[in-house]
C-alpha cells in the first residue's frame, strides 16, 4: 500500500469548512482532520508532505478543451504573444537550436498576429521565413488559424506557383510580378499544410504526454477533452489508451464529435457509450457545434449583429439535424453537449433538449458549451430543464473588447452571465477551451471572480454584478466539472472516498483580494495520491 499525508495545510473541504491535514491510501482519500490526528492515524512508511500553511484545493477539472491540439501546439513552434517580427525569428531559431531537426524537415508553428508587432505591423511573407530557417521548409499559421505564411521552400515542396489555382473559398496571395508572397488564406491553407508528414503513433503519444505535463503544471488533474473527431476517432482513442496504460497523470473524459448519424451509429454499434472506460480514460458525451465565434461574427444571433446588420452569423447544423442527433444520443443513454455561442444557437440547442427532457429532469446531463450571448428568459430555460452550462470565464479577457459592439449593451448586460446561472441553480462548470486559451486555471478563476482582463481592466470589472465569489468559482471548476462527467461522488472534493487529486497553491485564494488571485502559483499537483508536478 502507498500512503501520503499532507499536513499543516489549509485544506478546502467546502464553503466555510477547512481542515489541516489529509490522509491518502492507494490513491483514495481516507480521512481529513487536524494535523495531529491525521499524523497519528498515518500508517508506517507514509510519505509526509508539510504544506507549510499553504492552501490545498481539489485538482482543477477543465470541463471543455482539446488536449490533443494542446500537445500539437506545444510540439510546434509557439508564436502566441510574439510582439515583433524579430521575436518570431528569435523563437524559430530557438526551436531549431533546441530540437535540431534534420535539414529539409518541415517545421510548423502557429500563433503570430501582426496587430501585436511593434517593429513592422504587416503580415509575414515568405522572405521573412526564408531568413528565419534557411535549411527547413517552414509554415507559420496566424493565431486565427485562417491565414498562414509559407517559406519559399515550403511553397516549392507543395508545388505552389503563381499559376496554382486556390481551393474554393481560399486565396493564394501574389505580388506585383505574379509570384506567391507566401500568404495563403482560408481553404487554400490546406494546399501547403499537406506537406507536413502524417504523425506516427509514437509522435501522437509523445504529444499527448507533453500536453498532460502542461496540465499538471497548471494544477489540472482532469480534462474533458474533445479530440475524437469524424474519420479519426478510433486512432485518437487508441493513442489515449496507450498513453494511459503506461503512466497516467491526468484523468481524461472524451467529448466525441460526430456531425451526422451514420458514423455516430457505427460508434454506438461497437458498444461505445458515455461512461465506458475507467478512472483515467472514459468516453464522455457526443459533442456537436451549431455556430462559430463572436470574434468572426459567425456566432448565430436571433437578430442581426449590432456592428454588421447584414449578418446574423452562420448555423452549422439545421434544427432537424440537431434534434435527430440528440434523439439518437438520448436513446442510447449518451449525454450530448453542443457548442453554442450566439443567442440564436443557444435557443436552437435549448429547443432540441426541451424535446427530450421531461418534467425538468435531465438524467443524461445534456449540456451547452460556451453559453455566451444570453437573455434572462433563456437563462431560466437552462434551470427549467436542468441543462448544464460548460463555460470559459477566461474568454472574457478578449471578448469584453468586442461583445458590446457585436450585440449592443442591452444584450451584453445579460451575457456571460456566470453568476446569474449559478444563482438560478444551474449546474455550471469551468473550462478553458485550450488551446484557444491557455489551460492556466489561475487566470480562469481570476476572470470569473474579477471580470477583468489579464491586465486588470476595466478597474470595476465587466458587468461586475456577474462576478462570482471564490468559493463558487472553485466549486464550478472542481465539483461541478465532476458533475458534468457523473463523477461528483469521487471527484472534485477533498473528502473521504474521493480520488486523491489535489493542488497546493502558493497563496490563500480564499482570503486575498480578487485582483491578487492572478499572482498565485501552482506549487504542487497530486493525482491519484502521487505528485505529478512540483514547482
Ligand atoms: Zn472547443
Amino acid at each position: 500500500m502507498s500512503a501520503l499525508v499532507i499536513y499543516n495545510g489549509k485544506i478546502y473541504v467546502e464553503r466555510g469548512h477547512f481542515e489541516e491535514a489529509v490522509l491518502v491510501e492507494d490513491g483514495i482519500i481516507k480521512a481529513v482532520g487536524s494535523t495531529e490526528g491525521i499524523l497519528a492515524a498515518a500508517p508506517e512508511g507514509a510519505r509526509r508532505y508539510d504544506a507549510a500553511g499553504r492552501t490545498v484545493v481539489p485538482g482543477f477539472n477543465d470541463s471543455h478543451q482539446h488536449l490533443q491540439s494542446v500537445g500539437e501546439d506545444l510540439a510546434n513552434i509557439q508564436l502566441l504573444g510574439a510582439d515583433s517580427i524579430a521575436e518570431v525569428k528569435r523563437r524559430v531559431r530557438a526551436y531549431i537550436e533546441k530540437n535540431q531537426p534534420a535539414p529539409g524537415t518541415v517545421l510548423h508553428g502557429q500563433g503570430w498576429n501582426q496587430d501585436y508587432f511593434t517593429d513592422e505591423k504587416r503580415v509575414l511573407v515568405r522572405q521573412d521565413l526564408d531568413d528565419m530557417a534557411p535549411e527547413h521548409p517552414l509554415i507559420l499559421e496566424r493565431a486565427c488559424g485562417h491565414i498562414l505564411t509559407a517559406s519559399t521552400s515550403a511553397l516549392e515542396m507543395a508545388g505552389i506557383t503563381g499559376d496554382t489555382k486556390p481551393a474554393d473559398g481560399g486565396a493564394i496571395d501574389l505580388d506585383e510580378q505574379g509570384v506567391p508572397t507566401g500568404v495563403l488564406r482560408e481553404n487554400a491553407c490546406q494546399q501547403v499544410l499537406c506537406i507536413i508528414p502524417p504523425v506516427t503513433e509514437e509522435i501522437m503519444d509523445d504529444r499527448l504526454r507533453l500536453a498532460m505535463a502542461h496540465a499538471a503544471e497548471c494544477g489540472v488533474t482532469s480534462v474533458q477533452s474533445m479530440d475524437m473527431r469524424p474519420g479519426k476517432w478510433r486512432r485518437t482513442w487508441e493513442a489515449y489508451q496507450r498513453v494511459q496504460a503506461k503512466d497516467p497523470t491526468l484523468r481524461v473524459y472524451q467529448q466525441v464529435n460526430f456531425l451526422e448519424p451514420n458514423e455516430f451509429n457505427e460508434f454506438l454499434s461497437e458498444g461505445f457509450r458515455t461512461g465506458v472506460g475507467d478512472a483515467f480514460l472514459k468516453i464522455g458525451p457526443l459533442k456537436m457545434f451549431v455556430d462559430g465565434s463572436l470574434g468572426a461574427r459567425t456566432a448565430l444571433m436571433r437578430k442581426p449583429y449590432n456592428d454588421d446588420p447584414s449578418t446574423c452569423g452562420i448555423p452549422t447544423m439545421t434544427q432537424e439535424g440537431l434534434d435527430e442527433m440528440v434523439r439518437i444520443a438520448t436513446e442510447h443513454g449518451c449525454t450530448s453537449i453542443v457548442h453554442a455561442i450566439g443567442d440564436g444557437a443557444i435557443d436552437m440547442v435549448l429547443s432540441a433538449y426541451e424535446k427530450v427532457i421531461k418534467n425538468g429532469e435531465n438524467p443524461l446531463r445534456h449540456g451547452i458549451v460556451h453559453c455566451q450571448i444570453t437573455d434572462m428568459p433563456m437563462l431560466e430555460r437552462f434551470k427549467k430543464s436542468d441543462i448544464l452550462a460548460l463555460v470559459q470565464p477566461i474568454f472574457l479577457h478578449y471578448d469584453m473588447t468586442v461583445v458590446e459592439d457585436r450585440v449592443g449593451k442591452e444584450l451584453a448586460s445579460t451575457s456571460y452571465a456566470f453568476e446569474t446561472l449559478r444563482k438560478l441553480g444551474v449546474h455550471e462548470s469551468f473550462g478553458t477551451d485550450s488551446p484557444v486559451e491557455d489551460m492556466n486555471a489561475i487566470n480562469n478563476l481570476y476572470c470569473a471572480v474579477t471580470r477583468k482582463n489579464l491586465k486588470g481592466e476595466p478597474s470595476e470589472g465587466f458587468y461586475p454584478e456577474e462576478c462570482m465569489d471564490i468559493y463558487d468559482a472553485v466549486d464550478a471548476y472542481t465539483y461541478e466539472s465532476a458533475y458534468a462527467s457523473f463523477e461528483e461522488n469521487v471527484k472534485g472534493r477533498i473528502k473521504p472516498g474521493y480520488y486523491a487529486d489535489m493542488v497546493v497553491l502558493s497563496q490563500d485564494i480564499f482570503t486575498i483580494p480578487g485582483d491578487e488571485i492572478i499572482n498565485t502559483k501552482v506549487d504542487a499537483t497530486i493525482v491519484d495520491g502521487r505528485f505529478v508536478y512540483e514547482r
